[in-house]
């Protein structure tokens, strides 16, 4: 077992010290490249420069795609038993809860989440790791019985080499968990982490070295999205993209798919999650509690946010008014004190994202409820939660993703209603249902279209554990499984064998 580091009581002294390393991972070492350019992260709650990356492109990431091939089809990973693959990413998430503090404070200086959920995350990443562990040697092949003069098998092989695309909003975290199902079942990797926040995710080859990964089988290349990620998913030697951010990106995505080879995609895209809120529930403060657990979690940057309340008329203004006084005692703080909850936006993009979003609800005649606007910006990306009511489904503030701490308020008068408002969006990732009625639930449950329907908890809370279920997002909001034992299979193909001697 890797030695934990011992806690730091300063986070600030703790960051004033920390010398992060910017150069790409490929082939098992740190690599020099000479880019010629480079990109900068900024601090959000500070606007002061975290480190200088190189904007690595093409070259780069076709050094790090041919060591991931190399590396594949050598079978020092692709061909050990996927028990013994297992023991090796246990050894990772050992490796990832050994190293939690240093991959949390990273992401909390380049993208502003507070520091206690930071560690929150890899607290959950590390279990996320072990459970992918435990599942390497659970995927069954199968017999198909029909001829019974021949063995007819379906098995299921590793793609190959997956290329991985991730955003900035869990930066560690999902960089872990959607490369680990990936080489859990075999396959070789490349990652590009988000410009903004990528730190976290270079030093994950350092710990899959330590963890006893072959060289070459986890490669990580830094750049911006449209030089290094675009190279990445219009490489005709990568044979599966999987890729967590934008629509428009994903649309993209999609596009350089056809482009080059047809690479498999997957894609978790953006949602507009309604939070539907029915009259017969008992306990109207402990749903405003959730509510504004989910808008706030993250600064509000969570694919699956439930952005949008959907109240009954009936119960509206005595919703409202409790979710109001919630959010008005969200305060912002600095995400390197623990005591901290609710940090800034993740950049200076993000922060006009939002200002934007909510000048265009204002013009479409919302009525803002809670102002969020910041007194005065500086060189940080505050905003604080902001609530709209007379939302109408058609405003921009209805429709599109915004990442940040903004809610939508909008009533309804029968359970149809609410059903054709939650469904009336691009989007299809996550809802929340609020009924005491189960025969309603399970109704719900069937007709929104979404990925998960979560009834009567928070999806953003961590109140439930599901590490182990897969869930498949629903139109623009994406393609393909994640998680459980779907996710690794997401990671395979199958291939028919027949024995007939
Ligand atoms: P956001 O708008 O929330 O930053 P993006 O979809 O732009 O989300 O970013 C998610 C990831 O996609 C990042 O790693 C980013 O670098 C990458 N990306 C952005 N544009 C492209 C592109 N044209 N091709 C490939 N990757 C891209």
């Amino acid at each position: 077992m890797p030695e934990p580091e011992t806690t730091p009581t300063d986070w600030s002294a703790a960051a004033a010290a920390l010398r992060p390393d910017p150069r790409p991972w490929i082939g098992g070492r740190r690599v020099e490249v000479d880019t010629g350019r480079g990109f900068r992260s900024e601090n959000p709650a500070t606007g002061a420069t975290v480190a200088e990356l190189p904007c690595c492109g093409a070259a780069d990431i076709e050094a790090a795609v041919r060591s991931a091939r190399t590396a594949f089809e050598s079978g020092a990973w692709s061909q050990l038993s996927p028990r013994e693959r297992g023991r090796k990413v246990r050894a990772f998430a050992e490796q990832v809860r050994a190293h939690a503090q240093e991959l949390a404070l990273l992401d909390t200086l380049e993208m502003g989440m507070p520091i206690a959920n930071a560690l929150g995350d890899m607290q959950e990443a590390g279990g996320h790791v072990e459970a992918i562990a435990e599942m390497a040697d659970k995927l069954l092949d199968e017999v198909i019985p029909n001829d019974p003069s021949a063995w007819v098998l379906n098995i299921r092989e590793p793609h190959g080499v997956v290329g991985a695309i991730t955003p900035w909003n869990f930066p560690a975290y999902i960089g872990i968990s959607k490369v680990l199902p990936a080489l859990a079942v075999g396959n070789s990797v490349v990652l590009k982490p988000s410009e903004i926040a990528s730190l976290s995710c270079l030093k994950l080859g350092e710990l899959a070295a330590a963890a006893g990964i072959p060289d070459g089988v986890f490669n990580i290349v830094p750049g911006l999205g449209g030089e290094a990620g675009a190279a990445l998913a219009l490489h005709k030697d990568v044979d599966v993209l999987t890729f967590t951010g934008s629509t428009a990106t994903g649309r993209r995505l999609l596009e350089f798919s056809g482009q080059s080879n047809m690479k498999r995609l997957i894609l978790e895209c953006g949602g507009k999650s309604p939070q539907i809120v029915f009259p017969d529930v008992a306990d109207l403060d402990r749903i405003a509690e959730a509510i504004v657990g989910g808008i706030t979690f993250n600064t509000g940057q969570v694919c699956v946010a439930g952005s949008r309340l959907l109240v009954h008329r009936s119960i509206a203004d005595a919703l409202v008014a409790r979710v109001v006084e919630r959010a008005r005692a969200v305060e912002p703080g600095d995400p390197l004190q623990e005591s901290t909850g609710f940090g800034p936006l993740a950049s200076r993009g993000q922060l006009e994202r939002v200002r934007s979003h909510v000048a265009a609800a204002t013009e479409q005649g919302a009525a803002m409820l809670l102002d969020g606007t910041p007194a005065s910006a500086g060189g940080a990306c505050f905003w604080s939660p902001t609530v709209f009511a007379d939302v109408t489904p058609g405003m921009r503030v209805a429709q599109e993703e915004i990442f940040g701490p903004v809610l939508s308020v909008m009533t309804f008068d029968s359970e149809d209603e609410a059903v054709s408002i939650a469904n009336g969006t691009i989007y299809g990732l996550t809802a929340t249902v609020w009924t005491a009625d189960l025969g309603r639930a399970l109704r719900l449950a069937r007709r929104i279209s979404a990925g998960a329907v979560t009834i009567g908890a928070d999806p953003t809370g961590g109140r439930v554990d599901a590490t182990t279920g897969a869930f498949e997002p629903h139109r623009q909001s994406g393609l393909g499984v994640e998680g459980g034992l779907g996710g690794l299979r997401s990671f395979t193909r199958l291939k028919s064998v027949t024995f007939k001697p």
